[in-house]
């Protein structure tokens, strides 16, 4: 079984990144900019855009955080949208999720320019991604996508199974995967909460992307020898041992799934930290587009 650290690839992109940057500086460029908005006071949107600012310095980026209340209109937010697609020097952003409810998540994201979209949420990346054209990926599928080709994990004519069906990972991980490229290739089984027979079909699968959110749903019983194992699941789950008063589960069962594996993320370490480095590699190809 062979382990796909996240953790130890997404330290050497990082690296490379950096060296692009020092080359942009020695060729008198600026240095890539992103700018990450946060809106209200939701703890684990604060983590997570702080882990992203603080990645943008770890590489050299400059970034900038554009925090806003909760109680904020549509409206003043879609000025923002504005204000940022016209900024000349913020090469991309991206806007943490969820909004507030009283805010149309659908029509803001709308309103972010498409080339500055390094989250690749709006729907022109979104469609450029399903027919194969120059976009930005989105940053968990870009991610994994990266982990599968350095550890030149076996894709073409591999049957995947993607448990979960959403925008940010599911979905966009089945086009990926099916698309003729490498890695790619594959044949894809898309599944979801609706679907009957889930345990067959891991069963039968070269490949199992597990992107539902319930800790340790895929257990070995669901496993053929010799399967790839992405974990993609983050939940908190309560563990009094522990100082913060909780540990991280992903939706695999790791201790039980890894023996039979030829390779399996690992969780923590697996794909989160290849999720920001995604974002980078997207904020860094925008200044390079606007160079
Ligand atoms: P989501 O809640 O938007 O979607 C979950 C999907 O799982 C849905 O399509 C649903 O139909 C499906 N599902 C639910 N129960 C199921 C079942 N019993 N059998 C089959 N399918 C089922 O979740 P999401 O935003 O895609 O996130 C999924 C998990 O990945 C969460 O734990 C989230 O925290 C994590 N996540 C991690 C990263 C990362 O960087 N590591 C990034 C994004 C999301």
């Amino acid at each position: 079984m062979i382990l796909l650290d996240g953790l130890a690839t997404s330290k050497q992109i990082k690296q490379e990144i950096a060296a692009e940057v020092r080359q942009l500086q020695a060729q008198g460029h600026r240095v890539p900019h992103l700018a990450a908005v946060l809106i209200g006071e939701n703890g684990a949107s604060l983590t997570y855009v702080n882990a992203k600012v603080k990645a943008c310095e770890e590489v050299g980026f400059q970034s900038t955080l554009v925090q806003r209340s909760a109680d904020i209109s549509e409206v003043d937010l879609l000025k923002l949208v504005d204000e940022l697609n016209n900024n000349p020097d913020i090469d991309g952003y991206i806007i943490q999720l969820p909004l507030p409810k009283h805010i149309n998540e659908h029509r803001v994201l709308l309103a972010i320019h498409p080339e500055k979209d390094v989250d690749g949420f709006h729907p022109e990346n979104v469609g450029r991604m399903a027919l194969g054209l120059p976009c930005y990926l989105p940053a968990t599928p870009a991610g994994i996508l990266e982990l599968l080709k350095r550890y030149q994990v076996p894709t073409a004519g591999k049957h995947c199974v993607v448990i979960g069906r959403s925008h940010i990972v599911g979905l966009p991980m089945s086009i990926l995967l099916q698309r003729n490229a490498n890695p790619g290739n594959c044949t894809v089984t898309i599944t979801h909460s609706k679907t009957t027979n889930l345990p067959e079909l891991c069963r039968e699968a070269d490949i199992i992307v597990a992107a539902l959110g319930k800790p340790e749903f895929l257990t070995a019983d669901m496993v053929k020898e010799g399967a790839a194992v992405i974990d993609v699941g983050i939940t908190r789950v309560p563990d009094s041992s522990k100082k913060s008063g909780f540990r991280l589960a992903g939706d695999v069962d790791f201790a039980g799934v890894s023996p039979k594996c030829s390779f399996i993320t690992p969780v923590p370490g697996g794909v989160g930290p290849m999720t920001i480095v995604s974002l980078l590699m997207n904020t860094l190809e925008a200044c390079k587009r606007r160079i």
